[in-house]
């Protein structure tokens, strides 16, 4: 900009300049001619002071043609210069959203006249790339870890040969790629994946990179209008995303029904978690002589017509998005406010794996005690065993820190996973689920009533306590507590129900 506004400084000074020098000139000529200047005028004197006086004018008016060209340059670059900072991204150098989406538009038009005119056009191919965990690494590592991510992002797309690449969201990119092959499109996708991370990992500030997930949709194949092809590509990274990020996934069309339904429920539950119309039930566990031990708080979901949604289906659901910190916090705070009621000494609350991925859980769950004076020694928190084996070092700290406050830890569902017995003397936990899948087969196969037996031996050495789920007769409860359970929940004691209904705690002493 400063040459535009020195160039228009200096061409008004030359403006003034050249009507000064031409005021002058014709000054002198004047005064040539009316003998001014004391000597005998001859035509060849008067001659030459007007050719020097048209001289000195036409100078000064070329070398003002000349800075007006100048200025008209200046004036074109800076104009480019704007037009290209409003189309491309300043953080990341990619075209910015609008200008994508008019490149997209431009080519799926072109492709949509040549179809009608039955002419060949080459197809295209619309890519979604999102940074896996992105929120993660911004309140984690710092906003300039997220921007570092972005940048290399944005440079190595840009890199890609015939790329085309936008910016369309905080840590969304677009990318145009001509012709439709999946097989070789997949495989361009994966390679940039690769190269992207190993990019990343050279990089100090990106270190903390986890991956990308790719969707991808083809026009004309999947759709041929802007809004409909980036809908498609979305619900491709959706349900790549859904099954464990880091993927590379085509759009299909039985996705739709699936995603649709999942963004059905996910609206429905923000809704009636807003509205408080979930409800927590109570399943009484109880001790080896039938005496209530504890409770475990399981969520309902009701609609209003009636109808009710099982908590696996609507659970992974609240996972992909934040809905599952709202509804384990929702949990949490109505068993704080149940338990005086309830009569239960303890309530056990699940905890989802997804909960203990951020640094958020150890704040609600203190945040909550606070709120409603609880005291943390009468809960436990449930997590799956496949969570807990597959710790981080990070869950690892939670878990610890939750342990301090006072809660206990109970590995719920335990015998699903890959487990490992050897895994267990390390793990920061106290209580021990055994799934039903092995209670419910431990009357009549071998293989459960040794894995049972032999649980019910490590968490003796341990000082854990084992509860066997699932129990619904009383000879699976006899052989569980052969096998050297102590703790016992199943529809034998108790079915999850409301609170009024299970406050009459089930007076049956069991002689087994
Ligand atoms: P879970 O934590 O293992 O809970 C035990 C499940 O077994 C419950 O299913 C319970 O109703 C069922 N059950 C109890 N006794 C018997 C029995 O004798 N026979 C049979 N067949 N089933 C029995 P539910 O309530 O459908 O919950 C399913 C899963 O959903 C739970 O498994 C838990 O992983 C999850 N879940 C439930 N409530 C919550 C919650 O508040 N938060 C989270 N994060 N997860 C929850
Ligand atoms: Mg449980
Ligand atoms: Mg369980």
């Amino acid at each position: 900009m400063t040459g535009v506004s020195g160039l228009l400084k200096d061409v008004r000074l030359a403006n003034k300049a050249a009507a000064l020098t031409s005021a002058v000139s014709f000054l002198l000529v004047l005064l040539a001619c009316s003998g001014a200047f004391g000597f005998q005028e001859s035509a060849p004197t008067i001659l030459a002071i007007v050719a020097l006086a048209t001289g000195v004018t036409l100078v000064s008016l070329l070398s003002q043609v000349q800075r007006l060209f100048l200025l008209q340059q200046a004036v074109k670059t800076d104009q480019k210069t704007l037009v290209e900072r409003a189309s491309h991204d300043d953080l990341t150098g990619c075209l910015t959203r609008r200008h994508f989406l008019e490149t997209l538009d431009e080519r799926l038009t072109g492709i949509r006249a040549a179809n009608m005119r039955r002419r060949s056009s080459e197809d295209l191919t619309l890519m979604l790339i999102d940074v896996d965990h992105f929120k993660m690494l911004n309140d984690g590592f710092g906003h300039p870890c997220g921007d570092a991510v972005l940048q290399t992002l944005g440079r190595c797309a840009r890199a890609e040969r015939g790329w085309i690449t936008g910016r369309i969201g905080g840590d969304e990119f677009a990318i145009l790629v001509s012709g439709s092959d999946h097989r070789q499109i997949a495989e361009q996708a994966r390679r940039f994946a690769e190269r992207l991370g190993e990019e990343m990992r050279q990089q100090e500030a990106t270190r903390a990179f986890h991956g990308v997930s790719i969707g991808i949709a083809c026009a004309p194949l999947h759709a041929d209008h802007a809004r409909d092809l980036l809908q498609k590509a979305d619900i491709a990274l959706y349900v790549g995303k859904r099954n464990g990020r880091g993927q590379v996934t085509f759009y299909h069309g039985d996705m739709e029904r699936a995603h649709a339904e999942q963004r059905h429920i996910a609206r429905e539950l923000h809704a009636a978690l807003l509205l408080d119309q979930m409800e927590l039930h109570y399943q009484p566990i109880v001790g080896t002589n039938g005496e209530p031990a504890a409770a475990e708080a399981l969520i309902r979901w009701r609609n209003g017509m009636g109808g009710s949604m099982a908590p696996d289906k609507f659970i992974p659901v609240a996972e992909q998005s934040d809905l599952i910190d709202r509804l384990g916090e929702w949990v949490f705070r109505r068993a704080c406010r149940d338990l005086k009621d309830s009569g239960y000494p303890r309530i056990s609350v699940n905890i989802s794996g997804a909960q203990l991925k951020h640094d958020r859980l150890v704040p609600m769950l203190r945040r909550v005690l606070r709120e409603t004076g609880s005291d943390a020694r009468n809960f436990t928190l449930e997590i799956t065993e496949t969570v807990v084996l597959k710790a981080t070092h990070n869950v690892m700290g939670i878990l610890r820190e939750v342990r301090e406050m006072g809660f206990l830890i109970a590995l719920d569902d335990f015998g699903t996973g890959n487990n490992s017995f050897s895994l267990l003397r390390n793990m920061p936990v106290d209580i021990i689920k055994i799934d039903k899948s092995y209670t419910q087969r431990i009357e009549d196969d071998k293989i459960a009533q040794v894995f049972v037996s032999a649980v019910c031996e490590i968490a003796k050495a341990l000082d854990m306590i084992v509860v066997a789920e699932g129990i619904e007769t009383e000879a699976q409860q006899a052989c569980a507590r052969l096998a050297g359970a102590q703790r016992f929940q199943g529809w034998l004691h108790g079915r999850p129900a409301p609170l009024k209904k299970t406050t009459a705690l089930p007076d049956r002493s069991l002689s087994a």
